[in-house]
């Protein structure tokens, strides 16, 4: 069973572990050095992508994490965490870090404020049966992808209309993409019963063989 780090300096770092569970990890939190050491893949949850920003360097965890992103480990970031991921954050704090670790453009809260967000039901490549039942909060769409990228999923056309980003066209966005062994998504499949994202995040750790560090 691999061993799988959730991000545990703010956000959803509990609803993560507990579906992990569910598909078939073992799930611990990482808030220092020595924990990140010991696991096989990383979620980096959702919550508010400055606060994390800044909590990172605080803990002295953001290097940390990068070097490991750097090496291949398989990494799962929601909503807060796509943003980490991201090597450009439009709507951004100007102090505000990410990872770089996926080549991708993600605007930050652009499917409206908070009484924006919304549920819908959504097809995700590498995901069979039926669609899944995704979870925006205050979340992120991805504007460009670089080479490489996968994009996993799209939001329906009139699923989101309402908001900040009403006016623009939200029907289409992209809201899950996967690079190599980093999976990102703008909704929270952690708040819903289906763990079928976090078990294709398990598959991705089992099939990358990345192990702890010595
Ligand atoms: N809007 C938040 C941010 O910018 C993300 C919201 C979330 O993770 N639910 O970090």
């Amino acid at each position: 069973m691999p061993t799988i780090g959730v991000l545990a300096l703010q956000g959803d770092v509990v609803d993560h572990m507990r579906a992990l569970e569910a598909a078939g990890a073992r799930a611990v939190p990482v808030r220092r050095e020595s924990e990140l050491d010991a696991v096989e893949g990383l979620v980096i949850p959702g919550g508010e992508s400055t606060t994390m920003s800044k909590l990172l360097q605080i803990f002295d965890l953001f290097e940390p994490v990068r070097k490991r992103l750097d090496a291949g480990l398989p990494v799962f970031g929601s909503c807060a965490g796509m943003i980490m991921l991201a090597d450009e954050v439009l709507d951004g704090r100007a102090d505000q870090r990410s990872f770089g670790a996926i080549p991708m453009t993600v605007r930050r809260n652009a499917f409206g404020r908070q009484v924006d967000s919304f549920e819908t039901e959504i097809g995700i490549d590498g995901i069979e049966g039926e669609p899944f039942r995704a979870v925006f909060i205050r979340a992120p769409w991805v504007e460009r992808v670089g080479a490489g990228v996968q994009v996993l999923a799209r939001v329906p056309a009139g699923a989101a209309d309402s908001g900040a980003g009403a006016g623009e066209e939200q029907g289409g966005r992209i809201v899950a993409v996967r690079a190599g062994a980093c999976l990102a998504t703008s909704f929270h499949p952690e708040v819903t019963p289906d763990a079928r994202v976090h078990e294709y995040f398990v598959g991705m750790v089992r099939g990358a063989d990345a192990g702890p560090v010595e």
